[in-house]
């Protein structure tokens, strides 16, 4: 196959897999070119991680002043607050350009060469790009795939009209007086949670038995509680089946868990089911790739079946976050550079930031389990820490680490709280330096932070809590047997 030029490495998606592979080979001295056909960042820095944190945040701040507004907890008097979204969603508009600027600055520092434009592999070494200027083809001795994911759509509830996706429902001028979400996973519940404390009244509608399915009940169970106290609906065990559009947004059809059928209006329905990686559109029919279901099947060094053919990111599995995609496009590029690099964290952080936040890092105790260890289990409620109290935290939050019996490793964390989303890095560290319960209790946490309650929960998994009244003697032994 001919081609225009010829570049050492060639990148397909500038999301947090793509560029992150970008500048690090750049870095490394290896000639190469990235080619997106959108902004730079993806969907993680422009539709996606940054832009529903910004949202969230502004949610955050504008229920607090209204909460005191109408009943001061802190003894702050404001008047009635009101928030003109058309400027939030500048604000948010704003954080991203100044993202995405920055990944093009990092991306020419590194002596990357960008092209925008449609990737499509005609052959396992050559690339035609669409671009506004022509279609030039480029050869390239290594191929990164990075083409990251899109929402799925149900087929009887397409996007458009009333009927959003995430990226839609982030770009909204006003606040919607009636949300209805389908999907009570990651995304929903986050957007969900910052429109009811906007002012919309939000019903969920989620076909499984509890919110965040894939989490377990102790930690969602504050989240529900909260979103009661917003005023928000939600529907369980319930079915969308069809929607009707009309002048003022739609009406969704909707099975209860009972059978009995509902029609829920709202200014909009925004659908958040789960997102599938992007396996078409990039010319993945011209080559001979081994799949892992819907993913591209990669090796511990992010290989592919094919020579010369990297993936990294939302299209080779879960879980789809950005972190992982992150590690991997590094990993990738250090492999290319000539080192010795795998993929095999011990643990690849979650964090929900709904209100209140969950952590998880590692194993559950039941994962633990599963996996052979005779695992022990120490739990600290936040409402018996001093800085969560201050922050008027919240009092159903704990934090829970999980330990193998006889070693003491640390094995996994969970945390539901509120504003805990940091304290995923001491968890993921202790997880990654395979540190012991021990390490942990003989780490000495600033007073008074949140992170104390991690220490707490390791010392209230060797029984012999401080802040806490003992466990009883026979439990003690358990544990320290
Ligand atoms: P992407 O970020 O999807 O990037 C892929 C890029 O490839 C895109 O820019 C696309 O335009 C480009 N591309 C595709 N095909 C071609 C082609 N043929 N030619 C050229 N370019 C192409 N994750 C977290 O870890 N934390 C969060 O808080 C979080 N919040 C999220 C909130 C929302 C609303 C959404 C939607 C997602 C969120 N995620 C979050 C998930 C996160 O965005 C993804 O895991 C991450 O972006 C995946 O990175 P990636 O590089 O694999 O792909
Ligand atoms: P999800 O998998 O988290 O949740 C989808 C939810 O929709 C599930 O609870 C599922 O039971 C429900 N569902 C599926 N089909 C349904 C139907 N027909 N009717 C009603 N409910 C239905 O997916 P998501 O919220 O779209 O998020 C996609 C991915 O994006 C996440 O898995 C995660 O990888 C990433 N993400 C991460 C963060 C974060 O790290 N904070 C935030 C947002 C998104």
């Amino acid at each position: 196959m001919t081609s225009d030029a010829h570049t050492q490495v060639l990148v397909v998606g500038a999301g947090p897999g793509g560029y992150a592979a970008a500048i690090r080979c750049g870095q490394l001295g290896l000639e190469t070119t990235l080619v997106e056909k959108g902004r730079l960042g993806g969907t993680c820095l422009t539709r996606g991680c940054i832009p529903s944190k910004a949202v969230i945040h502004a949610a955050d701040e504008f229920a607090k002043i209204r909460s005191e507004a109408t009943k001061s907890v802190l003894g702050i008097g404001v008047g009635s607050p009101t928030i003109d979204f058309a400027r939030t969603r500048a604000w948010k508009d704003g954080i991203v350009d100044q993202l995405s600027g920055g990944v093009g600055g990092l991306l020419t520092a590194a002596g990357v060469t960008v092209i925008e434009g449609t990737a499509t592999m005609v052959d396992g070494k050559t690339v035609a790009i669409d671009t506004e200027a022509g279609a030039p083809r480029i050869s390239a001795d290594n191929v990164i795939l990075a083409p990251g994911s899109t929402p799925v759509e149900l087929p009887f509830l397409p996007f458009g009209g009333a009927v959003l996706s995430s990226t839609d429902a982030l770009n909204l001028d006003t606040v919607p007086d009636h949300l209805v979400v389908v999907g009570a996973g990651y995304i929903g519940l986050e957007l969900g949670t910052a429109f009811a404390k906007l002012g919309s009244h939000v019903t969920f509608v989620e076909m499984g038995d509890r919110i965040l399915p894939a989490y377990d009940a102790d930690l969602t169970k504050p989240v529900v509680a909260e979103l009661a106290r917003l005023g928000a609906t939600t529907h369980l065990n319930a079915r969308a089946t069809s929607v009707q559009q009309d002048a003022g947004g739609a009406t969704l059809q909707v099975t209860l868990s009972d059978g009995s059928e509902v029609g829920l209006h709202g200014d909009h329905v925004l659908v958040t089911v789960g997102r599938k990686p992007r396996t078409e559109g990039w010319g993945r029919e011209n080559l001979v790739l081994d799949m892992d279901g819907p993913f591209i099947k990669v090796d511990e060094q992010c290989r592919t079946s094919m020579r010369g053919i990297f993936a990294v990111g939302d299209v080779t599995g879960e879980p789809m976050l950005a972190h992982r995609a992150t590690a991997q496009g590094e990993v990738v590029a250090e492999i290319l550079a000539g080192h010795r690099r795998e993929f095999v964290p011990a643990a690849i952080p979650a964090v929900v930031f709904t209100d209140p936040e969950i952590v998880v890092v590692g194993r559950s105790e039941s994962e633990a389990t599963a996996a052979g260890f005779d695992a022990i289990v120490g739990r600290f409620p936040l409402a018996a820490n001093g800085r969560n109290l201050s922050l008027d935290g919240s009092r159903s939050g704990f934090v829970r680490v999980v330990a193998e019996r006889s070693t003491g490793l640390v094995l996994g964390v969970q945390i539901v709280g509120t504003s805990v989303a940091e304290l995923q890095g001491v968890a993921v560290t202790a997880l990654e330096m395979a540190a012991t319960l021990d390490d942990l209790t003989g780490t000495i946490q600033a007073h008074p932070s949140l992170g104390e309650a991690i220490t707490e929960a390791a010392l209230m998994a060797q029984g012999r809590p401080l802040h806490l009244p003992l466990p009883p003697l026979s439990s003690r032994q358990a544990s320290a047997s």
